[in-house]
C-alpha cells in the first residue's frame, strides 16, 4: 500500500484534472497529455493558479490536442487572448507569468518511447497503427497506453526545460471594427489588409480575391 501516491499511474485510474481535461477535449490522448504535463510543471516552476485573466500567457508551437490540455490546466484560453499559437509543428511550449517576469520554455528533443508494462500489446499496436491495419478499437487503445505512459513518465524524460528571456508578450489588442470595403462584415480594424484600392478589406476577402 506504500505506493499510494502513485495509485494514478496504474491504467485504470486517471488523475481528476487530468479527467477534467479529457471533458473538454473530448477524449484522452497522447497529445491531451503533452499539454496537461508541460502545465503542471508550469504550475510547479511559476507558482501560478489557473489563469483567471491575462496573467499567465502560453505560447504553443502546435495547433495539437496539447492546446487543449494548457487551456483547461491553466487557464490561457483561446478567447482570453493569453493563448498564442504558432503552428510550427513542434512539440513546444513556453509559459509566461507576467507579474513575476518569468518564463519556461518545454520543447520535446527526444523520440518517444513506451516505457510501460504492456510493452508487447504497445508494439504491436504500434506496428499495426504505422501498417494501417489497425481497426479503431486497437488505434484507441495504442493511444491510451501511451498517453498513460506519458504521464507516468518523469517529466524531464518526456520534456527539455530551459528558463527563457522573459518578454511581456502584448495583451490581447482591444481595436475597433470596421465594415470591410468589400463584403461589409465588422472587422477588428488591426487585422484588416489594405485593397488595390487602399480601401481595407478582410483577410477572407483578401484571400479570396488573390
Ligand atoms: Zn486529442
Ligand atoms: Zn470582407
Amino acid at each position: 500500500m506504500k505506493n499510494t501516491s502513485n495509485n494514478y499511474k496504474t491504467e485504470t485510474e486517471i488523475p481528476f484534472d487530468l479527467e477534467q481535461c479529457v471533458a473538454f477535449h473530448g477524449h484522452l490522448c497522447p497529445g491531451l497529455v503533452y499539454g496537461y504535463i508541460v502545465a503542471k510543471e508550469s504550475i510547479k516552476l511559476l507558482d501560478i493558479k489557473r489563469s483567471i485573466d491575462e496573467e499567465i500567457v502560453a505560447v504553443c508551437e502546435n495547433d495539437s490536442c496539447a492546446v487543449d490540455g494548457l487551456q483547461v490546466m491553466i487557464g490561457t484560453t483561446a478567447g482570453k487572448g493569453n493563448l498564442i499559437v504558432k503552428d510550427y509543428g513542434k512539440n513546444a511550449y513556453t509559459v509566461v507569468n507576467r507579474s513575476k517576469e518569468k518564463a519556461f520554455r518545454f520543447s520535446r528533443i527526444t523520440s518517444y518511447n513506451y516505457s510501460g508494462k504492456n510493452t508487447d500489446e504497445f508494439n504491436k499496436l504500434e506496428k499495426a497503427v504505422s501498417e494501417g491495419t489497425a481497426n479503431e478499437q486497437q488505434r484507441h487503445r495504442q493511444k491510451y497506453l501511451k498517453a498513460v505512459d506519458l504521464f507516468s513518465k518523469p517529466f524531464n524524460e518526456v520534456f527539455y526545460t530551459k528558463e527563457v528571456d522573459f518578454s511581456m508578450p502584448p495583451y490581447a489588442s482591444l481595436a475597433p471594427s470596421v465594415a470591410c470595403a468589400i463584403c461589409g462584415e465588422m472587422t477588428m480594424q488591426t487585422k484588416m489588409v489594405e485593397g488595390k484600392d487602399g480601401r481595407l478589406i478582410c483577410i477572407t476577402c483578401s484571400d479570396t480575391k488573390s
